[in-house]
């Protein structure tokens, strides 16, 4: 809008209030004060208006690198290098750690749930690349490689080896199926972007993230993306950025 647009629309309002604010004026002189008032009200409120909020900016940090907050690692996308390991990892209680930013506001998140009177603890955050070789080899000598790529991550591949992700428990359910049926559960998913989660496994969307839903794994993405997120109703960081789905390796 331009400013004889703005101009036009200013006096039109003016038009429109003033015309009776006269013969309130002239019937009633107390309440002329109020609708001069409302006159101001709205031409401030047409002025106020006029700035367009700036687009979001996708590319404000990278998905490639790892040490970027909104690194996107799925079975098409490894970490690079396979064996990056955070710098400032800390503890978010549980024997659990993550990267500062990421913990501080898990902190936040936690007790953002207690205050909603539920309990939800840190189950398994930061997990280093080694610690998933071990992982992820036990699940291929127990089940064989097809169901260990189907329920855990290959060494390299895992979102736990960024520092950034963290499974979840309360309501009486741990990693489990159940914990999104938990008031706690419910509230995770409700409340996560408002701390700069999100649920990176959503239900329905096993083949673009490449694994079941997954109610307790929460992802660390920073408050500006999660809220953004929530706005545009975007579930997966793949179709927010416009990346490939990547339903297997
Ligand atoms: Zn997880």
């Amino acid at each position: 809008m331009n400013i004889k647009h703005i101009l036009a629309v200013v006096a039109f309002i003016t038009l429109i209030v003033g015309g009776p604010a006269y013969v309130l004026f002239v019937k009633e002189p107390p309440k002329q004060q109020q609708t001069t008032t409302d006159t101001k009200t709205e031409q401030k409120k047409v002025i106020t208006e006029q700035p367009k909020e700036p687009a979001f900016d996708k590319t404000k940090y990278s998905y490639d690198d790892p040490t970027s907050i909104w690194v996107v690692s799925n079975k098409q996308r490894p970490l690079n290098p396979k064996n990056y390991a955070p710098s400032d990892l800390v503890s978010v209680g549980g024997g659990q750690q993550l990267r500062k930013e990421a913990a501080d506001n898990l902190s936040k998140l936690l007790a953002g749930a207690k205050t909603a009177g539920l309990t939800m603890s840190p189950l398994s955050g930061y997990r280093s690349y080694n610690t998933q070789v071990t992982v992820y080899g036990n699940e291929v000598k127990a089940n064989g490689q097809a169901v260990a790529d189907s329920q855990s991550a290959r060494p390299g591949y895992s979102e736990h080896q960024t520092g950034l992700a963290i499974d979840v428990g309360g309501g009486g359910c741990g990693i489990e199926d159940c914990f999104g049926d938990t008031a706690a559960g419910k509230w995770l998913a409700a409340n996560a972007h408002a701390y700069g989660f999100i649920i990176r496994y959503p239900e329905g969307k096993q083949d673009v993230t490449g694994y079941r839903y997954e109610p307790w794994h929460i992802r660390y993405i920073g408050t500006d993306l999660a809220a953004e997120m929530h706005k545009k109703g975007a579930l997966t960081l793949e179709e927010f950025f416009g990346l490939p789905a990547a339903p297997s390796y």
